[in-house]
């Protein structure tokens, strides 16, 4: 392990207040937006220190090793960081732990990835957040944007950090910087950014999640979700669900300045996105030009990829795209792993991965586009979760679940006396095995947890690999 030699500060602020050239910026956490940001930081001449309290990846240390960004692991030094000009949190650090504390008593700015990396880009930023529906709708708009022929990068939330973007590509002279930015942004890195703007934001909807950091206090979740505005003007665009009850109540308490695109399926919107009646989608902004598309031509089926498709579908009409390139693009977009995947059919049972599929909101769309009889596995880490919204859905359509976690206690007392059958697995191939031996031809074995992963599971990912590897194994 590396160390620090020389951690005297001699330098000083800019005149915004602002760290710059010469300053010291540590950097909290070790992971893709961590290191992102340390090499960033790096090129823009800062004295850089990164610091993670768990293990840090060996792909991300030969990264800092390349460029001889000092960092440790397995400890925070606080004498290395309380030193520090300002300060990029990995957004998985709580605000409530005692070294985020110590460095706002010292006024020290504490800051996210995605707003440092912001003042280092004057590209057009398309920003996307939500409870559910994020990643899925940046790819959308991201490959509508690159068929398109834009020059358009992909990242935030998902991919590669906005930080390490701008590292790579607009830091040489002479490199050209993409044009578009279209960035996935969770609350947690909305949390630590405050002057950062988006040309074009959208919020999908807000349900309760994260539950945990937010006090218990749905308020403070909506408040980290509304930070996808600030800064906005006139001439910046707003895009969201108006049939979410959450945000349509928050806007009527909010004062927005920048242009509002609202997309629903309920009713008819003047300028934004709406379903008619003989269920087309219509993109209308200010009656130029409308799109109109079948929901049958859309990629992405369910009623949440529809609420995905018009967001994106505004944005892109928003950036000049042509009709047809929106319309291609909608139809021939390749759904992602892990959200309603189609992992397999053994002896007429169907298998569909939907592990990220993180939180109930989510768990009940996966369960409102099920047809067949579902066998549920469901379960993980509980992030203060109310399962009560599932009830009717699954006492309609589930005739067994399966407790996928390492204390299940909860969703065993939920759904009690709801179903015939409820089990418990403590791997993703005993869940498919108990699946498997439980289903009958005409049913579907549904992964939708409603849970984070951490307990049984690297991530969400690897739960639904082992899902998959399981299916394929039988
Ligand atoms: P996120 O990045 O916000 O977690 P994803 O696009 O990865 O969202 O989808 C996560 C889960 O939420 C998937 O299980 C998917 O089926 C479901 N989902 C996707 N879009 C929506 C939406 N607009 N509303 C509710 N659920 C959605």
């Amino acid at each position: 392990m590396k160390g620090e030699q020389n951690n005297t500060n001699t330098q000083t602020l800019s005149p915004q207040g602002r760290a710059g050239e010469g300053c010291r910026l540590v950097v909290l956490g070790g992971g893709e937006s961590g290191v992102g940001t340390a090499v960033l930081a790096y090129k823009k001449g800062f004295d850089v220190f990164l610091s993670d309290k768990g293990k840090i990846k060996d792909k991300y240390k030969e990264v800092l090793s390349k460029y001889k960004i000092k960092w440790e692991e397995g400890k925070h030094t606080e004498a290395l960081i309380l030193n520090a000009d300002e300060v990029v949190k990995s957004p998985g650090i709580p605000d409530k732990v005692e070294l985020i504390k110590a460095l706002h008593k010292k006024n020290i700015p504490v800051i996210s990835e995605i707003e440092f990396a912001g003042r280092y880009t004057k590209a057009k930023k398309i920003c996307v957040t939500g409870s559910n529906g994020k990643t899925t709708t940046t790819l959308l708009i991201h490959h509508i944007l690159k068929k398109a022929g834009l020059h358009v990068a992909l990242g935030g939330n998902v991919g590669k950090s906005f930080a390490m973007l701008i590292a790579e590509n607009a830091c040489k002279p002479g490199q050209k910087d993409f044009d578009y930015y279209v960035l996935e942004l969770s609350s947690f890195q909305l949390d630590g950014m405050f002057d950062f703007r988006a040309d074009i934001a959208i919020l999908l909807n807000i349900t309760p999640d994260h539950l945990d950091r937010y006090g218990y206090e749905i308020q403070n979740y909506i408040d980290s979700k509304f930070r996808i505005i600030q800064n906005q003007t006139e001439n910046d665009a707003f895009i969201y669900c108006m049939d979410d009850e959450v945000i349509e109540k928050e806007l009527k308490k909010r004062i927005i300045r920048a242009r509002q695109y609202p997309f629903s399926i309920k009713q008819k919107v003047e300028n934004g996105a709406y379903l008619n009646e003989n269920n087309q989608l219509i993109i209308n902004l200010n009656n130029t030009n409308p799109l109109f598309m079948t929901i049958q031509e859309l990629a992405l089926q369910g009623k949440h990829n529809i609420y995905n498709s018009m967001a994106a579908a505004v944005s892109a009409k928003l950036v000049d795209i042509r009709k047809e390139t929106i319309r291609e693009s909608l139809s021939d977009f390749h759904n992602i792993a892990h959200r309603l995947e189609i992992v397999g059919n053994v002896h007429g049972i169907e298998f569909i991965n939907d592990s990220k599929a993180t939180n109930v909101n989510s768990t009940w769309y996966a369960l409102e586009s099920m047809i067949n009889p579902v066998i549920l596995i469901l379960g993980g880490v509980d992030k203060g979760n109310d399962y009560s919204m599932l009830n009717s859905l699954v006492k309609e359509k589930v005739k067994a679940i399966i407790c996928l976690g390492s204390d299940n206690n909860k969703i065993i007392k939920a759904f009690s006396g709801m179903v015939g059958t409820i089990m418990e697995a403590k791997s993703a191939k005993e869940a498919v095995d108990q699946a498997y031996r439980m289903g009958k031809k005409g049913d579907t074995v549904l992964l939708s947890p409603a849970c984070a992963s951490f307990d049984l599971f690297e991530d969400y990912e690897d739960r639904g690999n082992q899902f998959r590897q399981a299916v394929r194994s039988l």
